[in-house]
């Protein structure tokens, strides 16, 4: 359930069985969430709210509603920017370079711009539609090189360079950045 909290914004609500007291934390998006036992009504967890509210202020790091709406919407923006170019990017350099994958899939990590599963899945993150394009081809030639090594060992990394020979330097350049927004 979400409250919507003058202060605070959206709160997310959960209830959960094996919880006793009342707790809050901060969800992966910046938004207050108190985690309640499962019969708590909503005007009980309105109350707990208002009389913690110096409390959460003063030691949970909380976005401001705007904040949050404004990060949301560029999110938004961004998973739709990636989905129109990602999958495109991904299936040009497979048929020029000769890579077969099963699927492409989107992904918001905080702390990965992409993957290669055992199955061939391919995730890239979303956030690759804010770095310079020739860091984002870096991105995809390194997950298709992973369809052949599972590894980062020298074989790997020859693969990588035979299709971007500044591989290693855009790797590099590539921790400027950050996935998450
Ligand atoms: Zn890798």
């Amino acid at each position: 359930m979400i409250l919507h909290d003058d202060e605070f914004g959206e709160v997310i609500v959960r209830r959960n069985t094996l919880s006793r007291g009342i707790k809050f934390s901060v969800s992966t998006s910046g938004r207050l969430q108190m985690s309640v036992p499962a019969h708590t009504s909503d005007f009980l967890a309105k109350r707990f709210l208002n009389s913690n509210r110096n409390n959460i202020r003063s030691k949970l790091p909380i976005k401001d509603p705007e904040t949050q709406r404004a990060r949301d919407y560029q999110k938004r923006l961004l998973a739709r920017k990636a989905k129109e170019y990602l999958p495109y990017r991904l299936e040009y350099y497979a048929n020029l370079y000769g890579y077969s994958y099963e699927k492409c899939r989107l992904t918001h990590a905080n702390t990965r711009w992409g993957s290669c599963s055992s199955n061939k899945t391919i995730s890239l993150n979303i956030g690759l539609m804010k770095v310079p394009e020739v860091l984002r081809d870096y991105v995809i030639l390194h997950e298709l090189a992973h369809l052949n090594h599972m590894d980062h060992s020298k074989a790997f990394w020859q693969e990588v360079e035979s299709h971007d020979s500044k591989c290693k330097y855009h790797e590099k350049k590539l921790k400027q950045f950050s996935p998450g927004l």
